[in-house]
């Protein structure tokens, strides 16, 4: 989270900070985005991107998650979402405290959505992101039946 945000203590449902499309980083100029209609927005097909308060697209995982189809990087018409690199910058994380299977009760919601394998069961519980393998597509998020699953933008990345 940057200071802006620490600032002003943004959170949007299970999400910190505002998450940016993938196909950007933390050189990207976003400046262009205010004075364009957003057809990024238009054509994602999973309904995960929104225009924030400047007008800046950002990500939601409150009902499915990025497929990096890179349809929003196809359409960007001033080469604000250009980035080779489709990394979404946020960290995914589960809270143990909120999870299930850290509290002795099997569920295995996150894993299924996850393609990249990136969630780790000890056994049958106490499931850990991994890293290394986690894509921060944010499939994971809307699945998890105890919010459990936590998504903190990391814009400066
Ligand atoms: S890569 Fe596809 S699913 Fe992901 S934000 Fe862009 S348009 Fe939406
Ligand atoms: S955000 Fe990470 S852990 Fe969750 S489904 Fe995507 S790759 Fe898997
Ligand atoms: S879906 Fe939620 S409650 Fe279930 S194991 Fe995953 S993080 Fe825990």
């Amino acid at each position: 989270m940057n200071r802006r945000q620490l600032l002003t203590g943004f959170v949007k449902g299970k999400e910190q900070g505002f998450i940016r499309p993938p196909y950007t980083s933390a050189q990207t100029d976003f400046s262009p985005c205010k004075e364009c209609d957003a057809p990024c927005v238009e054509v994602c097909e999973e309904g995960v991107l929104f225009r924030d308060g400047e007008g800046i697209p950002a990500l939601s995982f409150k009902e499915r998650g990025c497929s990096y189809c890179g349809e929003c990087l196809k359409s960007c018409p001033h080469g604000v979402i250009s980035e080779s690199s489709k990394t979404i910058r946020a960290k995914v994380q589960i809270d143990p405290q909120r999870c299930s299977a850290w509290n002795g009760v099997l569920c295995f919601s996150c894993k299924e959505p996850c393609l990249d394998n990136a969630i780790k069961f000890n056994g049958l519980y106490k499931p850990v992101i991994l890293p290394d393998r986690c894509t921060s597509c944010g499939f994971c998020v809307s699945v998890c039946p105890t919010n459990a699953v936590k998504v903190v933008a990391n814009e400066d990345a």
